[in-house]
């Protein structure tokens, strides 16, 4: 979706993928399919290219640095390895004065002990690395064995983690932020995101929220922006609490799921924003035309994508890939409506 909307500006994209047939290839004029570690073919990839962004948080931080040895890598390397860490990234949120729900970072099963006892259940216990859509991930309820626990989560990531307080939110929901090399920032509206099995099922755009609690979290969304010096687009995910407050949750930083309905909805979209904002153009609107909802397609849902393109209502976008495992995102449709 970022190639299709550099590509509109007259931009040719190269992809890098350690991924057989990725989809970003059936749609860029090049691809380098190589291993993250191979350093001649990141060498050719880096020779190739006047500017490289990513569009994946768990690429490892040191092949971005690698690169931007030779070109240009935004966001910068440091912004990936603070979003990839859940321990690093809490801690720059703690800097910023952002809030987040109470936390303990865990480097062993005695951690687990001791963080349960000062933090409370239920709680959720989170991998530091590697954790995505509900991936090492575990929920520490009342009758929770904590070596159990533990063990589950040590089997399917590495040992350090964190432990997080059990946030009883209202609402959870996103801010897309673009900021320019310049430090020109753009936000679009707050919306609401809904989670099924910790996969986004629904964005609603824009989330139903009082006007201050959406100014707060446009306000969050750009001070994290500027003080991660962000050149890029930045996805806040926050939970939103029964008495207005929002706790930030986490960072994605890149275009974000929760930012797709903008292709439909949007004269500037948050891909493109993307685009304009690591090449070095002033940032577009961000402003909407239409109310929007955007409902993922997942696994084999997908397989109705002809009663769907059939659907005047329904703009539906496939991503072409081959395998529709459980749970996979293989597309997404979004259904606009007159603005509220
Ligand atoms: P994450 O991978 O951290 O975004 O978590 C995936 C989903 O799990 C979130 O979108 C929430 O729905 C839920 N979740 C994560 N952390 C918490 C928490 N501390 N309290 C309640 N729900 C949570």
């Amino acid at each position: 979706m970022t190639a299709l909307a550099a590509a509109r500006f007259g931009y040719r994209c190269h992809v890098f993928t350690p991924e057989d047939d990725a989809p970003a290839a059936q749609v860029t004029e090049h691809c380098t399919t190589a291993d993250w570690f191979d350093h001649p073919a990141l060498d050719r990839f880096g020779a190739a290219c006047d500017v490289v962004t990513y569009e994946f948080e768990n690429i490892p931080a040191g092949v971005a640095e690698y690169v931007a040895q030779q070109v240009p890598v935004f966001p910068d390397a440091s912004v990936l390895a603070t979003c990839q860490d859940r321990i690093a990234e809490k801690r720059f949120l703690a800097a910023t004065d952002a809030p987040t729900a109470r936390w303990q970072s865990i480097a062993n099963e005695a951690g687990l002990v001791r963080a349960v006892a000062s933090i409370g259940r239920p709680a959720v216990l989170k991998s530091a690395r590697l954790g995505y859509d509900g991936k090492g991930q575990t929920a520490i309820g009342a009758d929770t064995t904590l070596s159990h626990a533990w063990s589950e989560m040590t089997d399917e990531a590495e040992t350090a983690a964190v432990l997080e307080a059990w946030v009883d939110f209202t609402l959870e929901i996103s801010v897309i932020v673009a900021r320019s090399e310049a430090g020109e920032i753009a936000t679009y509206v707050p919306v609401e995101n809904q989670h099924e099995d910790h996969i986004l099922r629904r964005t609603i755009a824009p989330a139903a929220i009082a006007p201050d609690v959406a100014a707060k979290a446009d306000d969050l969304a750009r001070r994290i922006a500027v003080k991660l010096d962000l050149v890029g687009v930045l996805a806040v995910e926050m939970f939103v609490q029964s008495d207005g407050h929002v706790l930030i949750n986490e960072l994605a930083p890149r275009p974000h799921n929760s930012g797709h309905w903008t292709i439909d909805a949007c004269t500037c979209s948050q891909f493109e924003q993307c685009v304009r904002a690591i090449a070095g153009l002033p940032l577009g609107p961000t402003d909407r035309h239409a109310d929007a909802v955007m409902e993922n397609l997942l696994g084999s849902e997908v397989e109705h994508w002809q009663e769907l393109a059939a659907d005047p209502q329904a703009r539906l976008h496939l991503y072409g890939k081959r395998e529709a495992r459980p749970g996979r995102k293989m597309g997404h449709v979004t259904r606009l409506s007159p603005m509220r």
